[in-house]
């Protein structure tokens, strides 16, 4: 068997994930995309459990206060939330006694991952806002523009394995490639706008991309930022969790810009001296670059953006498709019917969450949004801690957190 860097590994799992699926929601020739995928590692067995695409974000006038439409539609964080109803699948499949990932304790009434199991996410693109922020380097072919060499994961996973090549990343000669991702206007720091690398200031939380009507949600840095140090299963999960569930690495694919000085900068560098409270402490992940791993609807200037979102995972009989955060096919009568609503959106997550409660706390009532949130202690607590150092988050409405249906 040919011998593969391990970042060749997750990139070829992920592409080959993004083509076994139907041909519905995936752009044209004259489109692109941006596909993130979450790689499951099992005894050194990697498959991917979760999947999604797509580039858009909604403005603020068509966001949902109860949760039925979803805001956000990054590659990223439609994969985060297909990773959310894989695991929830896996605790079920625990609980009834089928082959799982996880071991359900009767004690702690807390699911328990198996140990060997670790996870890797795999981009098309640099996460949007902060880490998308680095110099251009003089090599046009970006794929070449940062080395891994020493970076093999199959030896050796400190990280300290990488050396960034970025090395004009604090010079002010030369371009950097840009973010479309915006400082928050509630805050003082804003873009200077100047030349080259006096266009932006790095290190602050940004709303993501878009035209017209401003958006509400942050930068895919800043989320995944949140998801290094308090994991990935947000704060309602966590209530199932005995421990909280980080990444291991970060692939981005060979033909794009690529810099690990700025995603060092984003998730790591701008948090210094942080302590958490256990179980939380944070993931130091591996950034790494599969030069050789090509996606063919990567973003230029000759096509279009996909207007749809694919979300896929594991177990899920078949894929959803999302245009505009509901899902595509719907009409005007039928866009407020249950049926209409994306399982990942924040509605359906939620009641996803409350039918696993009742089986693990048969004894207790039913809650509502707010105050399951506000079982999830150790999580809030730690996410206070977090934000005091990320700086503050945009308030969106969500009368969902009163809700209890
Ligand atoms: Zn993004």
């Amino acid at each position: 068997m040919e011998d593969l860097h391990f970042s060749e590994i997750i990139a070829r799992a992920g592409l080959k994930a993004f083509n076994n699926l139907p041909k519905t929601g995936k752009p044209n020739s004259n489109q692109w995309t941006v596909l993130s995928c979450i790689v499951q590692e099992n005894n050194s067995c990697c498959e991917v459990v979760a999947l999604g695409t797509g580039s858009k974000c909604i403005g603020t006038n068509k966001m949902s206060p109860v949760g039925d439409i979803l805001n956000d539609s990054h590659s990223e964080v439609i994969c985060r939330r297909a990773f959310l109803l894989y695991l929830y699948e896996q605790m079920e499949n625990a609980l009834l006694k089928k082959e799982s990932i996880f071991f359900f304790c009767q004690k702690s009434l807390k699911f328990k991952s198996n140990d060997n199991v670790k996870y890797h996410f795999f981009s098309t693109m640099m996460p949007c806002g902060d880490a998308s922020i680095f110099p251009k380097c003089d090599d046009n072919n970006a794929g070449d523009v940062v080395g891994i060499e020493k970076c093999d994961l199959k030896d050796d996973r400190s990280v300290n394995s990488y050396e960034p090549l970025c090395k004009t990343m604090k010079g002010n000669d030369g371009d950097i490639y840009r973010t479309g991702a915006k400082c928050l206007e509630s805050e003082e720091k804003k873009d200077p706008r100047g030349e080259g690398a006096a266009y932006h200031i790095t290190g602050v939380v940004r709303t993501k991309p878009g035209r017209g009507d401003p958006t509400l949600s942050v930068s895919c840095s800043d989320k995944m930022t949140k998801w290094c140090y308090l994991g990935l299963q947000g704060a309602l999960m966590s209530i199932y969790l005995e421990e909280p569930i980080y990444l291991s690495t970060l692939t981005i694919v060979g033909n794009t810009p690529f810099c690990t000085e700025s995603l060092e900068r984003a998730f790591y560098g701008r948090i210094v001296n942080l302590k958490l409270f256990p179980p939380y402490e944070g993931k130091k992940m591996i950034f790494q670059q599969a030069k050789d791993s090509i996606f063919h609807f990567q973003k230029s200037d000759q096509k279009e953006v996909c207007p749809s979102s694919i979300i896929w995972y594991k177990d899920a009989k078949k894929s959803e498709v999302a245009v505009e955060g509901r899902k595509q096919g719907i009409t005007k009568k039928t866009k407020h019917l249950e049926s209409s609503r994306l399982k990942i959106c924040k509605a359906e997550l939620f009641k996803r969450f409350k039918s696993l409660y009742q089986h693990v706390n048969s004894n207790i009532d039913s809650l509502n949004y707010r105050q399951y949130k506000e079982i999830a202690k150790e999580y809030q607590l730690n996410w206070n801690v977090l934000k005091y150092y990320l700086g503050k988050w945009p308030e969106k409405p969500n009368i969902l957190l009163e809700l209890n249906q």
